[in-house]
């Protein structure tokens, strides 16, 4: 999911809008805004694509200072309107409406708590919990109830809670999903989940928030405090450089776009091929073959043309609709791919359905080897920190070695990066600071203990 939030402008709910278009790639499921004029928030969600749900008369229904909103893509919770978010509740403390990136591994339990307490939920989504733990905290003032429910909750977090007169933005103790803060020339604060949404506004990044981090902004000041918890060991999600964030963002401190090239070169050098030219399956492959390109002095060609009229055929939860989605969205330049030996880079492969499609397809059009190159390793494991990844059963690394994977998608060779070269990439060998979970089966937060060791049936 993306978040995006604004203090302290008039146009509040106009620049939240844009902001989550910017970041309308973090999910397309549903979007909405919720803006506080200092005394009533207002909110407007709907299923569906930002551009499509809001329009001038919309935006004029929220008026303020201040806003919030979101893109979502469903990963826990289903696929439906009352999962839109922002959440927004009316309590004995007033009002409050909140923005979540990632996801809580403790949940499930928290909420048969809370049930079992008279507790009733109008949502599938982790993120109600925290509103329920919120609404019932004993402490005196707002901030310390957030700070007493976040205690209790486990998991991949980046929040924006807004309520009547100020905004709350969080980042969980791990740093797994990115947050950053901007600030406009005139002086509004700006949150938003990557930095994209604040060039889109010519808003200057002022930070990435620490992990740990709580910032509040009221009355046009803003404090920040203490870390939540002792600073536990980072896990930034390394998949937010492989595929999720977009290539002109800068996440955990360093330009996706480069740190993706640097996978490319890493995988050239891990897995070199005899070939006369490299293409991408665009867009997530692109920064990754230019820089195996340029390690390997085999030319870049565009092979792929993608249509810019379809979203991101993996986000659409339906399988159906997924797999009617690869041609919709890539079809081959035959002049291009006509007798040529190519190496195809992209970023994974999950299923393994549309690495097939794709190599097929460049086949189909002349090609006559096609070496496929992953600049992430295989994907064997699903991730519980709000990436939406299949179940074990159906990723294909889980059950596959990598030439049963190259057989499969009718490649004449495949070679992933290692996580080793990964780690390199990302400027952190040792991956001290990084989540790989859904690569090497190592869970740091929650009891998914076990997993690793599972077969696969
Ligand atoms: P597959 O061959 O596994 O069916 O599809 C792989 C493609 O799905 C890649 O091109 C990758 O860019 C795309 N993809 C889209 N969204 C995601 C995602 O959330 N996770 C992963 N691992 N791949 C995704
Ligand atoms: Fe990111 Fe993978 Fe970890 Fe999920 S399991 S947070 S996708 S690195
Ligand atoms: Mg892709």
């Amino acid at each position: 999911c993306g978040i995006f939030g604004i203090v302290g402008h008039a146009e509040a709910s106009n620049l939240t809008y844009l902001g989550l278009h910017a970041l309308q790639h973090r999910g397309q499921e549903s979007a909405g805004i919720v803006s506080t004029d200092g005394n009533l928030l207002r909110a407007h969600r709907q299923m569906g694509l930002v551009a499509d749900i809001f329009d001038a008369p919309t935006l004029a229904n929220l008026p303020g200072q201040a806003a919030i909103g979101h893109v979502r893509y469903s990963t826990a919770g289903g696929s439906a309107l009352k999962n839109a978010q922002p959440l927004f509740v009316q309590y004995a403390g007033g009002q409050c409406a909140i923005a979540h990136n990632g996801n809580l591994v403790n949940a499930a339990e928290l909420k048969e708590q809370l049930e079992a307490d008279g507790a009733i939920f109008q949502s599938d989504a982790d993120t109600e919990v925290i509103l329920h733990l919120l609404a019932r905290s004993k402490q005196p003032t707002f901030e310390q109830k957030l700070v007493e429910a976040l205690r209790r909750v486990k998991g991949a977090y980046s929040l924006l809670v807004l309520t009547e007169n100020k905004l709350v933005a969080v980042r969980d103790p791990h740093g797994i999903r990115p947050l950053v803060l901007g600030r406009m020339k005139e002086g509004a604060y700006v949150l938003a989940s990557e930095t994209t949404a604040l060039d889109l506004i010519e808003a200057d990044l002022v930070r990435e928030l620490e992990p740990g981090e709580l910032l509040v902004i009221e009355n046009g000041v803003m404090r920040t405090s203490k870390p939540l918890v002792e600073p536990p060991r980072l896990a930034r999600c390394i998949f937010e450089h492989v595929y999720f964030a977009r290539p002109d963002s800068s996440v955990f401190g360093n330009s996706v776009y480069e740190v993706r090239k640097q996978m490319g070169r890493q995988l050239a050098i891990e897995h070199p091929a005899e070939a006369d030219l490299v293409i991408a399956v665009p867009d997530s492959g692109v920064a990754a073959a230019i820089g195996f390109s340029q390690q390997s002095g085999i030319p870049y060609d565009v092979g792929l043309i993608r249509s810019h009229y379809v979203g991101r055929t993996f986000i659409e939860p339906q399988q159906s609709i997924r797999h009617f989605g690869v041609k919709l969205k890539l079809s081959a330049v035959r002049q291009v791919l006509k007798g040529k030996r190519v190496v195809v880079v992209d970023d994974s492969i999950v299923r393994g359905t549309t690495s097939r499609k794709i190599v097929k397809m460049i086949k189909a059009a002349g090609a006559v080897e096609v070496h496929l190159r992953i600049s992430s390793p295989p994907t064997k494991w699903p991730c519980y920190y709000g990436i939406d990844t299949p179940s074990r059963q159906e990723l294909i690394a889980a059950t596959h070695t990598a030439e049963e994977i190259a057989k499969y998608v009718t490649a004449d060779s495949l070679g992933y990066i290692t996580l080793d070269g990964l780690g390199r990439a990302v400027g952190d060998p040792e991956r001290g600071s990084f989540c790989t979970a859904c690569f090497s089966g190592e869970y740091l937060i929650g009891d998914f203990g076990g997993a690793k060791d599972a077969e696969v049936t």
